[in-house]
Formats: structure tokens, C-alpha cells, sequence
């Protein structure tokens, strides 16, 4: 009875019908009675409280006032209507504006009769208004005064012109409730409810809708957030048994020749500590007989590649091959120019494979790859398709992780058989721990938070473009010092034709204001060829050139020490982990560098929150923290792809000690029921399975 009850189609509900429900289903995505259960309140209102028009200002959230309503006028043309009201008590008047379904508000509105109004005090024009605000009469305002946290609900123009505002979604949801005779089935064992000593489910999705008290509210909210933080991290974490059970790893048993005179002859530098620490434990996963699942995290320049390297000579030792994959053909070429010089003298061939390799040099190089000649390959995604067959392949890097989607690492798995290569996955887009917990929960994380020494911080400003003229003469002292200059522009893929052109006069005018021969320019886009781009970067990379004009290509990993200024152009265009990727493409040498984000005079808010980021921190983590708080969790870059079903109570902005509760719990429950076979986890058991279809296989990373 209850399951048909969360199916019943939303039309069957009273105050519904077939109109409504059409609007329901596409403005909201509610077609059935569970779906309304499950859409949540965004906040709560207490309509105890009304406020006095003299008490109103624009720094208060949504508030109530009661008053008279007067001088209701409808201005401007047929399609722009908009209409403005006061509403008068004893202590003033506020402007009431709507911009939008002027034409059916209008005719509901009585001048002259005592109103409750509802909603978020504005200011516009130096005067405080209410902008679309909710009317009730007085009169009629029996619901109002039902509770002292009444929900309010998100709606949409569409369905405000059904009645279907947050008040009209209340009564609906209280038409609900009135059905709910039978108790909602609990989701988790009650060992957990215990323990954390939550609220029941039924009693969690009467009160957020309905909250008897603030406390109870609190409960209810509590409640759904860890239950849907919760399923997501057994899901994955599940993921990651059935991974382990199903593929056994390569136990690398042994350090050997190669790790040790690499690493006494050959090694630059002193590793750092954390570097060291990361190294350890990608032994220890190594040597497990486990398969390795590896997430590492480290700002730009902390210096992954060496790890990377390091790992790669461990699976080496122990008679195995290794590949490491990057996401464009410029950093596959850098990595391979590194790695090989690293490896001087030492007898380990290292191949590249890129979209670009020639078809004869492709067949040499997948033979060799077969009968196990080659021992590190070096390439692009091209790594992954099928043709391509190892010998005998023990370990995976995958660099900058944040471009390969879920899918293509997928794919990377079904390579080995029955016992897969160990996977390090490098990403040097700091993610935050609510965000990586979610979005690589069932990989283990390692983090290299300490630079090389001797880093200066690279100093950042930010400038207008009605100060070009001081930047460029900056730029010219720089390059007096022979050091290198980036000029960055955006590349946004909608407008790519636009942005070419912008790209283009860019760099004319730097042709013109900085003339040959005393200064030479390349430049580098994402249409040209391979082969085109190659050249230009070699010519910076030796100096033949002092600036570097480029789209945001060179994000991503490259690797010129002597470069000590990085200009981006409209950075206001830029999200902050993409200039925080360009920013660490300079103070790689010893000299102090800069980076200078050039933007329009007149940034908006978050661009400007971004651009001062920018200026106050380099610190990645910080970064990618504030770029969460500006963007909320779903627009992060790679959140999309991952196919995390969007969140429809929890906030990994705000909970991350719930989602920490809950992975925790997962973590416990599984260690000593792994398949959740114990009868008290029954009921986690079915839930996965009834919603196992639905969500499909989207928590497989790599
Ligand atoms: P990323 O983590 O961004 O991939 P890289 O591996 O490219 O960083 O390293 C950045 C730079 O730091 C390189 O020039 C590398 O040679 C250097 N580097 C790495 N580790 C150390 C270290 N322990 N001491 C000094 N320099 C280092
Ligand atoms: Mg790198």
C-alpha cells in the first residue's frame, strides 16, 4: 500500500487535476505523490511575526507585514508590463513592484482591503520595496497562522501563474499529509537511528514540511540530509568492495635496481616530506595484493610528476610496464621530454602515443607495447582505445584527473582481466573534502600539501583595462630581465569563433606595442595543429621568444621555469580553479613572479569575488573552498560529468560534518557486514535494490 502511494500520479491529488499536474511535471519535475513528499522547504518563515513597515529593511530575509493596500498602478507597454502597490500601516508604506504576471495578478488584487503580505524586502532606487511579493487577505489567511515555521517552497513564474506559489505548494503538501494515513517505511537500521539518535523517516517528512517545533525541524532536516549523504557513500563504498573482491592487485613485492640507482643517482633534489609520505603509501597499497585506487591531490607545482615517476619505476623493478596518461598532446610531449632526461643513463625506453602519432610509428609502438619492450608509455587519451595492448601493465597514472571523464576511466579498467593495473589518479585541482568524499569516495586519497622549498609566493593584482598601458610597461621591465611573459585569453567553447578573433586582435596589438626584434611573440590555440603548437611552444620554452600568446590550452601542467608573469585577460571570464591553474604556470623558477588579472572596469559581484580570491591567497585549497561557496557544489567542474544525482536536501557547501557522520557510518556497517547480508541491514539492502535502476552505475570512477 505505501509503495502504490508514492506512485500515485500528482493529478489524483486534491487541488491538482491534469493542468497543474503538466506544470508540476515540467517546471519542477514532480509527477507522483513521492515527488512532492520529497520536495523540500528552502526555509522556513515564522508567521508569528509580522513586522511593521518601519521596521523593514533590505538586509532582512523573508518577512511578513500586515497592511492596507493602496494605489495599485500598472505601467509601461503590452509586453512589459510591470505594476506597483504601497501597502500602508500605521508606522509607513512600502512599494510592493511585480515585473512579471502583471496581467493575472492584477485582477485578484482588492485596493482597500487589509493584506498579509510575504516575501524579501529589496531596495531599488534609494526606496525599499518588496519585489514579487505573496498576498493573502487577512481575511482568508487561515494557513498562515498554523504553525510558527511555515515552509516556503521554490517555484517558478509558470506555476505562481497556477497558484501554485510557495503557498499553493503548502496547501498541496498539507493535502498530502491528509492522505498519509499508514507510517512511512523506515530506510535505515534501527541500530543507526539509535545510535545517532535521529528521527524516524516518517516523522522526518511530516516535520520538514510541517515542523512542530524549531527542535523538531532541526531533527527532520538532520534526518534527510544523512540519509541522502548516506546512500551515496554506501554506494561507493560498496563499489569499492566488489572492486576489491573482483580484482586482485599486483603485488610489486620488491624496490629494486631501478627505484635505487634512480633515485641515488639521478634525483634532482631532496624529496619533500609530504612527497615522501605519498610514496609510502602507494608502496603499501602496491605491495598489498590489493589493487590500487589512488586519488593525489597537490597543488600546481608541488611536484607530482616525480611520484608519478618514482611509482612508475616500482611496477618497472617488479617486471611490469606502466603508462601515464595526460589530457592534451602538449603535456603528454612535456611529460615525456621530462621523464625521459630524468631517466639519463638509465635503461628504460619510453615511448609517446598521441593522437598525432603516425600509423607506422603506431604499429612499431603497439608490437612493442605487446611483447613488452617498452616499459613506460607516454600519452594522451588515445592510450585507452581498444588496440592498445600491454604485455603485462601494473600501473596507471592519470594526470590532471579533472579532464578524463568517468566513462574513459572506466574503460582503462576492463584492460587488465581478472587482475587489474594499480590506478594513481593526479589532480591538480584541489578539491574540497566534502566534494572529493563525494565525488572519489571510493578511492583512497593521498595529498602533497607542502611546495619544494625555496617557492616565493607569486605576488597577484588585479587590474583594469584602462590601465593596460602601466601593465604592459611592466611586462617590457620584465623581459629586460630576460624573463618570459604569458598573456592568457578565455576560451569559452560556446563562443569559440569569438573568442578566436579576440585571441587574434590580442595578439596583433601586442605585435604592435611590443615591436620586433627587441621583442618576439608565439602564439598558441587550440586550432592549430599539433605539430604548429609544438613548435611554438619550443621556441618559448627556448627562449627564441619572450611572450607567450595563449588561450587556456596552457593550463594545464606546462612547465617553463624562466616564465615569471602570467597576464590574464577578462579574468573576470575565468572560474577561480581555472585561474588558480593558470596562476601556478609561473613561479616554477627561482625568481619572483606575478600574475596579473586583467579585467573589464566593471566586474560583477562574483567575478569580483573571484578576482579578489585571487589577489588575497594562493593556497588551493582555500581556492577551491571559496569556489564552492560561490558556485554551489552542482556547476564544479567535473560534477556534472560524474553523474552525481543532484542533491535535493544536503549541501556539501554546508554539511560537511553530516556527510562525514554518514560516511562513517557506511564505513562501519560494511566492515562488518561487507555484503550486507546481516538481516539487521536488510533494509539498506533493499533500498540499494529498488533504487539501483534508477540511479544506474554512476559511482564507478576508474
Ligand atoms: P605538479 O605537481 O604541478 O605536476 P611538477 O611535478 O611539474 O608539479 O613539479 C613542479 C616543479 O617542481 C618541477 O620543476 C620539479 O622539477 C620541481 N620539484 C618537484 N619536487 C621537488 C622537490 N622536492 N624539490 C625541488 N624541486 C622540486
Ligand atoms: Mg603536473
Amino acid at each position: 500500500m505505501s509503495t502504490g502511494f508514492f506512485e500515485t500520479p500528482i493529478e489524483f491529488l486534491k487541488g491538482v487535476g491534469p493542468q497543474r499536474s503538466e506544470l508540476l511535471k515540467k517546471e519542477l519535475g514532480i509527477r507522483t505523490f513521492g515527488d512532492l513528499l520529497n520536495h523540500f522547504p528552502f526555509r522556513y518563515v515564522d508567521r508569528t511575526k509580522f513586522y511593521k513597515v518601519n521596521e523593514v529593511n533590505a538586509d532582512l530575509p523573508y518577512i511578513q507585514l500586515k497592511g492596507i493596500l493602496k494605489n495599485v498602478l500598472v505601467k509601461g507597454e503590452k509586453y512589459k508590463k510591470m505594476m506597483v502597490g504601497k501597502l500602508v500601516d500605521e508606522t509607513g508604506s512600502v512599494d510592493l513592484v511585480w515585473f512579471q504576471g502583471v496581467k493575472w495578478i492584477a485582477p485578484t488584487l482588492k485596493l482597500n482591503a487589509e493584506y498579509i503580505v510575504f516575501g524579501k524586502p529589496g531596495i531599488f532606487n534609494r526606496t525599499i520595496n518588496i519585489v514579487h511579493p505573496e498576498m493573502e487577505l487577512a481575511s482568508e489567511a487561515a494557513l498562515s497562522t498554523a504553525s510558527a515555521m511555515q515552509a516556503v517552497y521554490s517555484s517558478t513564474e509558470k506555476l505562481k501563474s497556477r497558484f501554485l506559489d510557495s503557498r499553493g505548494l503548502l496547501r498541496l503538501e498539507k493535502n498530502l499529509q491528509q492522505q498519509l494515513t499508514f507510517r512511512i517505511r523506515e530506510t535505515l537500521p534501527q541500530e543507526i537511528i539509535n545510535e545517532l539518535k535521529m528521527m524516524s523517516r516518517h516523522d522526518a517528512l511530516v516535520n520538514i514540511h510541517f515542523p512542530e517545533s524549531v527542535q523538531k525541524q532541526k531533527l527532520a532536516e538532520f534526518r534527510l540530509k544523512f540519509e541522502e549523504l548516506f546512500f551515496i557513500q554506501l554506494r561507493l563504498l560498496i563499489q569499492k568492495v566488489i572492486r576489491t573482491e573482483k580484482y586482485k592487485g599486483i603485488p610489486f613485492l620488491t624496490i629494486g635496481e631501478n627505484f635505487n640507482r634512480f633515485y641515488k643517482e639521478n634525483l634532482p633534489y631532496t624529496l619533500t616530506e609530504a612527497q615522501k609520505r605519498v610514496l609510502r603509501e602507494i608502496r603499501t597499497d602496491c605491495g598489498s595484493g590489493k589493487q590500487m585506487n589512488r586519488l593525489l591531490q597537490g597543488d600546481v607545482g608541488s611536484g607530482k610528476t616525480i611520484v608519478a615517476l618514482l611509482s612508475m619505476l616500482m611496477a618497472i623493478d617488479n617486471g611490469y610496464q606502466a603508462c601515464i596518461m595526460a589530457p592534451t598532446e602538449i603535456l603528454a610531449n612535456q611529460h615525456a621530454e621530462t621523464i625521459s632526461s630524468l631517466l639519463n643513463g638509465l635503461d628504460i625506453p619510453v615511448t609517446i602515443l598521441t593522437g598525432s602519432t603516425k600509423t607506422k610509428q603506431r604499429k612499431i609502438i603497439f608490437e612493442q607495447l605487446a611483447n613488452g619492450t617498452i616499459k613506460i608509455l607516454i600519452g594522451t587519451h588515445a592510450l585507452i582505445e581498444e588496440t592498445v595492448q600491454f604485455q603485462k601493465l601494473g600501473l596507471v597514472v592519470i594526470d590532471e584527473q579533472h579532464r578524463f571523464g568517468v566513462e574513459q576511466r572506466a574503460r582503462l579498467h576492463t584492460k587488465g582481466e581478472t587482475s587489474a593495473p594499480h590506478i594513481l589518479v593526479m589532480t591538480a585541482t584541489p578539491i574540497p573534502r566534502t566534494l572529493a568524499m563525494t565525488l572519489y569516495g571510493d578511492l583512497d586519497v593521498s595529498v602533497i600539501d607542502e611546495m619544494p622549498p625555496g617557492r616565493k609566493e607569486i605576488k597577484t593584482v588585479h587590474r583594469y583595462d584602462s590601465h593596460r598601458m602601466q601593465v604592459w610597461g611592466f611586462l617590457k621591465k620584465e623581459i629586460e630581465l630576460s624573463r618570459q611573459v604569458y598573456i592568457v585569453y578565455p576560451l569559452i567553447e560556446e563562443s569559440a569563433k569569438m573568442d578566436l578573433k579576440n585571441l587574434m586582435d590580442g595578439y596583433e596589438s601586442i605585435c604592435r606595442d611590443f615591436p620586433r626584434p627587441r621583442y618576439q611573440a608565439s602564439i598558441v590555440h587550440g586550432k592549430m595543429k599539433a605539430k604548429d603548437k609544438d613548435y611554438e611552444m619550443q621556441r618559448f620554452k627556448n627562449k627564441e621568444t619572450n611572450i607567450m600568446v595563449a588561450t587556456s590550452v596552457i593550463e594545464v601542467g606546462v612547465n617553463i621555469p624562466n616564465a615569471s608573469v602570467m597576464v590574464i585577460e577578462n579574468a573576470e571570464r575565468f572560474g577561480l580553479s581555472q585561474l588558480h591553474q593558470l596562476r601556478g604556470r609561473v613561479g616554477r623558477g627561482a625568481d619572483q613572479s606575478y600574475c596579473i588579472l586583467m579585467s573589464s572596469d566593471k566586474p560583477g559581484h562574483d567575478a569580483r569575488q573571484r578576482l579578489k580570491t585571487m589577489v588575497e591567497t594562493n593556497d588551493g585549497f582555500k581556492i577551491a573552498e571559496m569556489d564552492l561557496q560561490l558556485r554551489g557544489a552542482g556547476d564544479l567542474q567535473g560534477t556534472q560529468q560524474s553523474g552525481i544525482p543532484g542533491l535535493k536536501i544536503a549541501d556539501l557547501t554546508k554539511d560537511g560534518q553530516v556527510l562525514q557522520a554518514a560516511r562513517n557510518i557506511a564505513l562501519k556497517i560494511l566492515k562488518e557486514d561487507p555484503h550486507l547480508g546481516l538481516a539487521k541491514n536488510s533494509t539498506l539492502k533493499n533500498y540499494l535494490s529498488d533504487h539501483q535502476k534508477k540511479q544506474g552505475d554512476w559511482s564507478r570512477v576508474s
